[in-house]
Order: C-alpha cells, then sequence, then structure tokens
C-alpha cells in the first residue's frame, strides 16, 4: 500500500467509493467522473504503476474481474458495446499511478471518438518491428 495513493485508500476502506465488486485481488467502483453512464474502474488490490508489475495470478486475477464487472454493466445498464482500456503512463493519460482498468458503456450517437489517424508502414518495417517486440517478450 502506498500511502498517499488515492486508489490503495479506496482499496483499504479509508477512503469511500461506489462499490460494484470485489474478490481477493480485485476491487471495482464507479469512476467519480464518468466519461458515460456505468463507467467503471477495476483495479488491483496490490499498489503498481502498470500491468508488466503484476504477478501472473494477479494479473488473471484482474482480467478476471473486468471479465465479471463487464457482463455485469452489459447485464444492468444495457449498453450496445465497451470500451475497455488502460491509460499506462502519463503521456497516456494516467493520472492516477494505481493501475486500473476502464470500463466504459457505448451507445450509438453517445458522441464518444477513440478513432484517430493511423500511420503506414512498409512490409519491412512491419516485419523488423515484430521480430523486435517478439524478442523482448521472449528475453
Ligand atoms: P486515468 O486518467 O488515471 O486513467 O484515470 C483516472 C480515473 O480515476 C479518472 O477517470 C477519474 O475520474 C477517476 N478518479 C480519480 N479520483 C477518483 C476517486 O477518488 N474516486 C473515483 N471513484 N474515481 C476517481
Ligand atoms: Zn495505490
Amino acid at each position: 500500500m502506498i500511502l498517499d495513493c488515492v486508489f490503495c485508500k479506496i482499496v483499504g476502506g479509508e477512503l469511500p467509493c461506489y462499490s460494484v465488486y470485489n474478490d481477493m485481488f480485485a476491487i471495482a467502483f464507479l469512476d467519480i467522473a464518468p466519461i458515460t453512464k456505468g463507467h467503471t474502474l477495476v483495479l488491483p488490490r496490490v499498489h503498481v504503476k502498470s500491468l508488466s508489475e503484476l504477478k501472473k495470478d494477479e494479473a488473471a486475477g484482474l482480467i478476471f474481474a473486468v471479465q465479471r464487472v463487464s457482463s455485469g454493466i452489459m447485464e444492468s445498464v444495457y449498453p450496445e458495446g465497451l470500451n475497455i482500456f488502460i491509460n499506462q503512463g502519463e503521456v497516456a493519460g494516467q493520472v492516477v499511478p494505481h493501475l486500473h482498468v476502464h470500463v466504459v458503456p457505448r451507445t450509438t450517437g453517445d458522441g464518444l471518438k477513440f478513432v484517430t489517424p493511423r500511420f503506414e508502414m512498409s512490409e519491412s518495417d512491419f516485419k523488423k518491428l515484430a521480430k523486435k517486440i517478439t524478442k523482448a517478450i521472449n528475453v
């Protein structure tokens, strides 16, 4: 537990939240400033900043909780779909430095835009990049 982490305080029960789920690995509660109705955060009980810091059972536990929460939202809020994402690192928009997964209900015409322009890469650049990443994964 990190003393000045707002999400550790919620995990520890020192700060309130609108809880929707908790188990031995993860908890989930409503985002205080929701993007859409039902926007929920799912986080590991353990304080880590990034996904790669979790142990295998903690990572599996987090994804299991995301699955449960996602199904619960679909069956109660009735959106047409969901965006499920992590902002990892300040450059990616991470404000709270305790890893958390956003589950955002989506409905036609809700006005959200996650689509951005793409850039093109040559076949040889794709091949080199895939090799480089594969090598790093398997170290
Ligand atoms: P990030 O930008 O770090 O991925 O997302 C942080 C999210 O946490 C934001 O969507 C923000 O609204 C939410 N948030 C920040 N502080 C609190 C809090 O004290 N309680 C709850 N429920 N949500 C919070
Ligand atoms: Zn924390």
